[in-house]
């Protein structure tokens, strides 16, 4: 077989360019609604997308016109170096989901992937991804020798690209990447014959060069406004958009927004009398459950029991999950620390590998009482909240009642047995139910919108409730205490997403948090506080002293009622290589370190987070921003070289 010319080469490219550029301006105008901030946006989106897609494929295209354009003699080094390039710049888009998918994949079939064989599938996975590239040339050009070869290419590449636009509508750049860049070469191919004739000679050859170059050029060096990348990643065929950012672009930044801001470490909390004898403290977690629905007071009728502990306990209606995923959030919970101060790495095998704290050697809140003879016990699903995956570490007895989602009543019956039977000494309880959580299948309501569903098992989870909360009460009377909080919100189309863990909206991080007890003193404490401020309340509480690792607050005295100076502590939230950081004026700013952008907001004029202040009024977003940079400057541990990765 004859190898592909370098005309062949440059025109598959300059195919692929097109094919990728009007299939996404497709999936812009069928997925997105039309931004509020009207056409404009969309407009400039439209154009940075095919800058983008278009930039990347004149890259290609030089690229592999020169290897193929090699001596006869050579060429072969000329493909193998084009392949390189191809690997090489796969490098910083590939992360580990593909990989993590193949292995879930595989248990599931029977087959357990050991360790370091994840780091040999994931070069695997690079190198085929690579590869496949040049290999589409050579591919092509021998299919096309077919009766029906060029129907069937171009046929199953519209499949994949249609795929690639419509499957894993998240942050799956690898997958998309993999799946649309390949076909878009494929494609690319089948095009060749629709290209003028004579585009070898060398006035036109120096004309596609000079618009190759400049299309390349023009890609790298015009940067997108923060509001245009953030419009980019809102679909899956932003790959050459996404590999811009991780490589060449820088996080924005505004006039005055790298003013240094001081902040000052929480107050050492010493060791003192508890503030009853034994006290009995049991952590009622609810997945997913939004802090508006307890706050606005709308569903107090349906959520009867939790909105009477609120108005009996010290309620939080500002309180903030320290990140919008279930194992961020409880491993600041237990640790009293941000995600950015925790050392994360890979942990677990099959189905459960992922990134957690797991070898972060910073005391959890039930090891400090565990030392001091308090008796702590958990009931959980799913499987990762284990102790030995760093995020509930250290209770000396775990009920693990499913490696999946348990519905409450199978947590609720050992669990009001132990309460039941629990007669001296101190203890901790700790109990996470997961009824909230998507599908939306566990309340009492099958059908219907997700939402409806979703509240339909909180109503159903707060029946349940009543009855803990009743025999804490009854059998705990003078020393019995219960905090109940939700490790993130969830979102039903706010911002465009659903679900959770893909933000840092309100919507996500605004949660629930009630302390109730003796002694508690029954008030809405209007301050912006953190889930991280749990552990060192409860460490005051039992009398315990703080360790210097938490930089949460201690909030006993304010639940005591007693009189508090105003701190202008700022509370901060994480995930996904975002930071979010909310100012007691109800600033708010999110940065983007994946894709890149900023982003700032009033919380008390605009909760809803629809107004940019970066656009509309950046001298208050500097103001946030600066606080923002200067509290990760201080607190993320970025010792010996390492980075806080993207957690997913
Ligand atoms: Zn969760």
């Amino acid at each position: 077989m004859t190898a592909p010319t370098t005309g062949e080469v440059a025109r598959t490219w300059a195919g692929a360019g097109l094919v990728l550029a009007a299939s996404n301006a497709f999936a812009i105008v069928v997925v997105l609604p039309l931004p509020e901030s009207g056409a404009w946006l969309r407009l400039q989106h439209h154009f940075f997308d095919a800058l983008h897609v278009t930039g990347l494929a004149a890259t290609g295209a030089l690229t592999a016109a020169a290897f193929s354009h090699a001596p006869t003699r050579l060429r072969p080094l000329g493909w193998a170096l084009y392949t390189a390039i191809t690997c090489g710049l796969l490098w910083p888009l590939l992360d580990q989901t593909m990989t993590r998918r193949a292995i879930v994949i595989g248990t599931t079939l029977g087959f357990e992937v050991p360790g370091p064989a994840v780091s040999v599938l994931h070069a695997v996975f690079l190198l085929l991804i690579g590869l496949s590239i040049p290999a589409s040339h050579w591919i092509t050009k021998a299919l096309f020798r077919l009766r029906f070869g060029r129907p069937f290419v171009a046929g199953a590449a519209i499949i994949a690209i249609v795929i690639g636009h419509a499957v894993l509508r998240d942050e799956y750049e690898d997958i998309h990447t993999a799946i649309l860049w390949p076909a878009a070469m494929l494609l690319g191919a089948c095009l060749l014959p629709l290209w003028p004739e004579g585009l070898e000679q060398a006035k036109p050859r120096a004309v596609a060069l000079v618009i190759a170059v400049g299309l390349a050029a023009a890609a790298v060096l015009v940067s997108p406004p923060t509001e245009v990348r953030r419009e980019l990643f809102r679909t899956q065929g932003s790959i050459a958009s996404f590999a811009l950012a991780q490589t060449i672009w820088r996080v924005p930044t505004i006039p005055g927004a790298d003013h240094h801001v001081d902040f000052i470490d929480p107050l050492p909390v010493p060791e003192a009398q508890p503030l009853v004898k034994d006290p009995v403290v049991l952590i009622v977690g609810i997945d997913a459950m939004r802090g508006d629905l307890l706050s606005e007071g709308r569903y107090d009728t349906e959520l009867r029991n939790l909105s009477r502990l609120r108005d009996s306990g010290a309620y939080f209606p500002r309180a903030l999950a320290p990140g919008s995923q279930t194992s961020i959030t409880y491993t600041s919970v237990f640790s009293g620390r941000y995600f950015s101060q925790l050392h994360w790495a890979y942990h677990g095998s099959g189905k459960e590998r992922r990134l957690y704290a797991a070898a972060d050697s910073s005391p959890r809140l039930a090891e400090l009482l565990g030392q001091s003879g308090v008796r702590t016990v958990s009931f959980l699903s799913p499987g990762f909240l284990r102790g030995n995956f760093g995020i509930a570490r250290g209770f000396e007895e775990e009920n693990l009642v499913s490696k999946d989602h348990a519905p409450a009543r199978k947590l609720m019956r050992p669990l009001l047995k132990e309460l039941r039977a629990y007669r001296s000494g101190g203890a901790l309880f700790f109990a996470h139910f997961m009824d909230p959580h998507r599908p939306y299948n566990l309340g009492p309501l099958k059908e219907g919108a997700p939402e409806q569903r979703y509240l339909s098992e909180l109503l159903a989870l707060d029946r349940q409730l009543g009855t803990l909360i009743y025999v804490m009460r009854r059998t705990f009377p003078s020393r019995g205490y219960i905090v109940v909080l939700a490790d993130h919100g969830e979102a039903f189309g706010e911002h465009g997403t659903t679900f959770h863990s893909k933000t840092l909206y309100q919507e996500l991080i605004h949660v629930p948090l009630i302390f109730y007890g003796p002694g508690i003193v029954a008030k809405r404490h209007d301050q912006w506080v953190s889930l991280i401020d749990i552990a060192p309340t409860l460490l005051a509480l039992y009398g315990r002293a703080v360790p210097a690792s938490m930089i949460g607050e201690n909030l006993l005295p304010a639940l005591l009622g007693q009189p508090q100076p105003p701190r202008a502590r700022p509370i901060a939230a994480e995930g996904r290589q975002r930071r979010a950081l909310v100012l007691q004026n109800g600033l708010k700013a999110i940065e983007d370190r994946r894709h890149k952008t900023i982003e700032a907001y009033d919380l008390a004029h605009d909760p809803e987070e629809r107004v940019d202040l970066v656009i509309h009024d950046p001298k208050r977003a500097a103001e946030v921003l600066s606080a923002l940079r200067s509290f990760f400057a201080k607190y993320a541990s970025e010792r010996n070289g390492y980075q806080p990765p993207y957690k997913r």
